[in-house]
């Protein structure tokens, strides 16, 4: 080798030697979430701390990304869990306020950063939320994601409270929908999730078989509908997994928009969890599974139904009762000390004496509302809702009449009370107390569908839209 050669390598790795230096005084830690490189981690928005762009992020773990700039809250969803973020422009300097929630529930970690019109979310915050486990492995300035795969554990079908095929799932992974109309075949694609064992094949009265068979890398559960039945997919978390709700009806030859519409609200949620009664847990998680057996129970009879929540979270009274708006029949669903076998019933007005305006105040003070709301909500409603305050009336003391005609349960009080959850629904709405026991119970969501339905079908409800 000439000594002028050699001399050039020289110079040549001074420089890549150089180089290298730089470039590790500017680099950013590299981000593998599940062995795939995310692009633009970034340390300096908040020091030491890893953020990634929002997108793309949220698309490798799985999630649905919603901004909601108006409201400053960025929203992740998989699994039916629902993560949320503060929103800010400028990182927090000091001590952090509450800024991350899961399903309603405060968890540590910074909120999401808006810069240069893109939204940056703290990775370990975000992933360890979502189930995933996070290392950094500093000799090769890496942050490493990984998250579960989830196995497919369970498949059963449910006959209790409507028919419904649930699929039982280890972790959270995003899962969609295809319905093959020609053949009424129903698809279910589960990502990144295994079949446990050999499931057996289910048979059910509103599908013909439901088979699940592994399909690279994913799961594909294939409901065999009988012709003319109708399917509302929803997911509700359970333990680090959650429970996939296939439910099963009967269509009666309507079009959506003729269907009796239904919303059920489940009282409470999240870090207000109501009244606990001993043996049945909460208020919040039996309104919960009650709703869900009611609305599977309703859609079985034809109706359209949705939930104001379908998770344990917190949702506040203005929420519900803007989900309300345009309901057939908006029914509020708690649990109160009372008989089994009775139940109270509350239509929107003013209070009708102390009793029910106790409870509307206990009812409509959940965080967003505050003491005086309730006279502010009555003097709407004396100005401007007073015509649809009998109709209010008139389907409590009908829907009453019904729950005692096909279930023999009796209602200990029908009177009015200033309840803004029932505000959206106007006139349709009924708040409805009933013991932790019947709740808790296998006939009360059969023998509540039943009332529905007859109302229905003698016009009491759905005839005045
Ligand atoms: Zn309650």
């Amino acid at each position: 080798m000439s000594s002028a050669r050699s001399a050039r390598i020289g110079r040549l790795l001074g420089v890549c030697l150089l180089l290298w230096v730089v470039a590790l005084a500017f680099a950013e830690p590299r981000l593998l979430v599940n062995g795939r490189d995310i692009a633009a981690n970034t340390t300096e928005l908040v020091k030491g701390t890893s953020y990634a762009p929002g997108a793309a992020l949220a698309r490798a773990l799985g999630a649905e990304l919603t901004n909601d700039l108006g409201r400053g809250i960025v929203s992740l969803q998989v699994g039916g869990r629902v993560m949320q973020l503060a929103l800010v422009g400028e990182p927090p300097g000091g001590a952090t306020t509450e800024s991350v929630w899961l399903d309603g529930r405060a968890v540590a970690g910074g909120p999401a950063v808006m810069t240069g019109g893109e939204v940056f979310l703290p990775v370990k915050a975000v992933a360890e939320a979502l189930g995933a486990s996070v290392t950094y492995l500093a000799d090769e300035d890496t942050v490493m994601v990984v998250q579960p795969r989830a196995r497919l554990t369970a498949m059963r079908s449910q006959a209790r409270g409507g028919e419904r095929v649930e699929l039982s799932l280890s972790a959270l992974v995003r899962y969609s929908t295809f319905f093959n109309e020609p053949l009424s075949t129903l698809h279910v694609y589960l990502e990144r999730t295994d079949v446990e064992t050999r499931l057996p094949t289910l048979e059910g009265e509103a599908f013909t078989t439901t088979t699940a068979t592994a399909t690279a890398g994913a799961t594909e559960v294939r409901i065999q509908l009988r012709p003319g039945t109708d399917y509302r997919v929803y997911a509700v978390p359970d333990g680090r997994g959650f429970r996939l709700n296939v439910a099963l009806g009967v269509a009666v030859g309507e079009t959506e928009s003729e269907k009796v519409y239904v919303v059920v609200d489940p009282g409470h949620g999240g870090s207000d969890q109501g009244i606990v009664t001993p043996g049945f847990g909460s208020e919040a998680v039996l309104t919960l599974a009650f709703a869900e057996r009611l609305a599977s129970a309703l859609t079985a009879r034809g109706m359209r139904v949705a939930l104001t929540r379908d998770l344990d979270a917190l949702v506040n009274p203005a929420e519900r009762e803007k989900l309300g708006v345009g309901a057939d029949l908006f029914i509020s669903i708690h649990v109160a000390p009372v008989e089994l076998g009775e139940f109270r019933a509350y239509y929107l007005g003013a209070a009708a004496n102390v009793t029910s305006l106790d409870m509307a105040v206990r009812e409509n003070a959940t965080t967003a509302l505050r003491e005086g709301a309730t006279d502010a909500l009555r003097r709407e409603l004396l100005l401007g809702l007073v015509p649809d305050l009998d109709v209010g009336r008139r389907v409590s003391e009908a829907l009453s009449g019904r729950l005692f005609a096909v279930g023999g349960y009796r209602a200990e009080v029908v009177a009015s009370a200033p309840l803004q959850v029932l505000g959206g629904a106007a006139g349709r709405g009924v708040l409805l107390e009933f013991s932790a026991a019947d709740l808790a119970s296998d006939g009360l969501p059969e023998r509540f569908a039943d009332a529905v339905e007859q109302l229905a079908r003698e016009g009491g409800i759905g005839a005045a839209r």
